[in-house]
């Protein structure tokens, strides 16, 4: 069975990095690919980073019960599609779900089951260098994510597990070491397990 991953932190706490790498490091994780109705940023790919869809097209998903959870965020929706999960199923892999505070508090509220990971920037100050030192946005954009960081981090008693994003060698080998446990657990070492134990039938 696939164990479902999600990771919500605020903009800048420097969740994509550590996702990246842990989608790169660790065998048979699928990125839950959402669908959203803003517009792709220079280097983002259908399909792969979103589904870059219409308002008219998310509202279509929402009637049609495709999404597990939908939110909106700083002006746009954003969705994740149940697809992916059976996509996941189908395939034993696990899901990494990176979705924001309100569409993982859903997720809690219908009982699904999942690893709920919180990445947390040492401080607002840091986090606030963090924003202006990529350069990407404009003081407006700046104070609105600054804004949002307050609502997200009111959030963090729901998370099982949070990882204090100071220094990226220490969050990773944190963030992969609990990827490492839940796949130890007994209830999912069936197939493992099962081989050894008959070794030991006499
Ligand atoms: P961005 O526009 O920067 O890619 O994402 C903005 C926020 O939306 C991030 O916090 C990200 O985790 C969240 N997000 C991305 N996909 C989903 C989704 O399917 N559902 C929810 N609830 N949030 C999402």
């Amino acid at each position: 069975m696939s164990t479902l991953f999600v990771i919500s932190g605020p903009s800048g706490a420097g969740k994509s990095v550590l996702i990246r790498r842990i989608l790169d490091d660790l065998p048979a994780i699928r990125f839950s690919v959402s669908s959203t109705t803003r517009g792709p940023r220079p280097g983002e790919t259908e399909g792969i980073d979103y589904h870059f869809i219409s308002r008219e097209q998310f509202q279509a998903d929402i009637e049609a019960a495709r999404f597990l959870e939908h939110a909106q965020y700083s002006g746009n929706l954003y969705g994740t599609n149940r697809h992916e999960i059976e996509e996941a199923e189908r395939l034993g892999q696990d899901l990494l779900l990176d979705i924001e505070v309100q569409g993982a508090r859903q997720l809690q509220e219908k009982g699904v089951e999942a690893v709920y990971i919180f990445v947390a920037p040492p401080s607002f100050a840091e986090l606030e260098r963090r924003l202006r030192s990529r350069n990407t946005e404009d003081e407006v954009a700046i104070q609105r994510r600054l804004r949002q960081s307050v609502e997200d981090v009111s959030h963090v008693h729901r998370y099982q597990f949070v990882i204090v994003n100071d220094n990226l060698e220490e969050a990773y080998s944190r963030l992969r070491s609990i990827f490492i446990a839940e796949r130890s657990r007994r209830s999912r070492m069936g197939s493992t397990l099962e081989p050894i134990l008959a070794s030991f039938q006499k």
